[in-house]
């Protein structure tokens, strides 16, 4: 596996240091070997030379009135940012390596924990060791040099702006897993309560009555109500997985007819890989092929993502996007950042060409027995600090809903709940845009 080199890592974060503020280079940033206008102080550390999952923890200063995490950041009594005369400034902590170290995925590549799902969990990570799950902290990073940069080129560097000129864009998604199957908890809740009555009609509703997750119009409906539209993760594996693990409910090519009016009424159509597809390309360009969406996307049934494996895999399929890397344990940042970006390839020791639309927030996260439990009226105000980081940095709100969720009867993270975060959302004039929008205006800045 190439290692990376202090250049390598540099040429990572400052792409995505540039793309942020969609302008060109015009002033130089580095370390001190350079000369730059801007000089990053380098701090002595082997870290990236060796394997361990974490560097030693980080120390906190303040910046723009807030607490944030430094990695690499040896000497905490010098100021963060100086500010020299002719057009030079020297930033005081290894802001280039704290980025390149949340960004890139590091810790989840080289740590060996993985949970039940074969996932890294948010217990492993630095984000729930050190609390910041929920702030953008490379985006924090990259204001710093922002200062620096104006200072020495003398003009303002300003973030990139949305359709409409608008500020910041949501991305609102649903993963269809399951069309079918409303009726079999009530059923079998009455079966165990010997309710035999209940029972039959349940198991008669089933067969004479749309099942009440068969709802995809009416998802449409919902989110059109807000002025947006939604991009739909169609699962095309019906088997289960050999540990018994559940795919989709549906098969689809069954309803394709279906699909068919959803991208008719503007709707965008993506893949929703099973499981099993994360680790083995073959399979997964199956799904690809066997799954016609021009220009496509990708989201992971599960979330599951095996970072030594999956980044590499989707690589080679695609330059589209993948929206799979949130952690399915708590909403926020899982690479510390809010804009889509580019993972590292480790086995390349370069950026990946697909881009990720890093997941925000799931609807099961926000309830479910093994994630948060956090009642109907939390939820917003639970969220809203992480949807004002997002909207202060110009970065994308991606949200996945899935379709069960819309079912009325789902009154703890169901349609009422998503309704209250789509009224915030478009309060906040954010741009509704779907995979393909997100590409077009990230990907054509990268490939220069
Ligand atoms: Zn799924």
């Amino acid at each position: 596996m190439p290692a990376t080199t202090a250049e390598s890592r540099l040429h990572y974060v400052l792409q995505h240091f540039w793309q942020a503020y969609d302008a060109v280079p015009t002033v130089s940033i580095g370390y001190a070997d350079t000369q730059p206008q801007v000089e990053v102080v380098a701090v002595e550390h082997n870290f990236f030379a060796g394997t361990a999952p974490y560097p030693a923890p980080p120390l906190w200063r303040e910046w723009q009135g807030r607490q944030l995490p430094f990695f690499f950041d040896a000497q905490p009594a010098r100021p963060l940012l100086v500010l020299l005369p002719e057009g030079r400034a020297r930033v005081q902590a290894d802001v280039v390596s704290a980025a390149f170290y949340l960004l890139s995925g590091w810790q989840e590549f080289y740590s060996d924990e993985r949970d039940q799902h074969g996932r890294f969990p948010y217990a492993a990570s630095v984000q729930q060791r050190y609390g910041f799950v929920a702030v953008p902290v490379v985006n924090y990073y990259f204001e710093v040099l922002r200062a620096a940069v104006e200072h020495a080129g003398g003009q303002p560097l300003r973030p990139r702006r949305w359709a409409d000129g608008r500020a910041w864009a949501a991305f609102i998604t649903h993963d269809i897993d399951n069309l079918y199957s409303a009726w079999k908890a009530p059923a079998k809740a009455a079966l165990q309560r010997r309710d035999w009555l209940g029972f039959a009609r349940r198991y008669w509703q089933h067969f004479t009555q749309k099942d009440a997750w068969d709802n995809l119009a009416e998802v449409q409906q919902t989110v059109a109500e807000y002025g947006a539209k939604s991009t739909f993760f169609f699962l095309p594996e019906h088997r289960k997985a050999p540990n018994g693990t559940t795919n989709a409910d549906y098969q689809v090519k069954q309803i394709l007819p279906v699909i068919a009016t959803l991208k008719q009424h503007g709707a965008e159509v993506a893949l929703h890989g099973s499981l099993g597809t994360s680790l083995d390309p073959d399979r997964l360009y199956d799904e690809v092929v066997s799954f016609d969406s021009a220009g496509w996307g990708l989201r992971f049934h599960y979330l599951h993502w095996e970072p030594r494996v999956t980044p590499d895999l989707v690589d080679n399929l695609t330059n589209g996007y993948d929206s799979t890397l949130g952690f399915a344990e708590h909403y926020g940042f899982r690479n510390s950042y809010c804009l889509p970006f580019n993972l590292f390839n480790f086995q390349l020791g370069e950026a990946a060409d697909f881009l990720e639309i890093p997941l925000n927030v799931m609807d099961a996260t926000l309830h479910h027995p093994k994630y948060l439990q956090l009642a109907p009226e939390e939820i917003l105000p639970a969220l809203t600090p992480m949807f004002q980081e997002i909207e202060r940095f110009g970065g994308v709100c991606t949200v996945l809903w899935h379709n069960e969720n819309f079912d009325p009867a789902n009154t703890r993270n169901g349609p009422r709940e998503f309704r209250a975060l789509m009224e915030y959302l478009r309060s906040r004039n954010v741009a509704f845009v779907n995979g393909s929008d997100i590409c077009r205006s990230f990907q054509p800045s990268l490939s220069s």
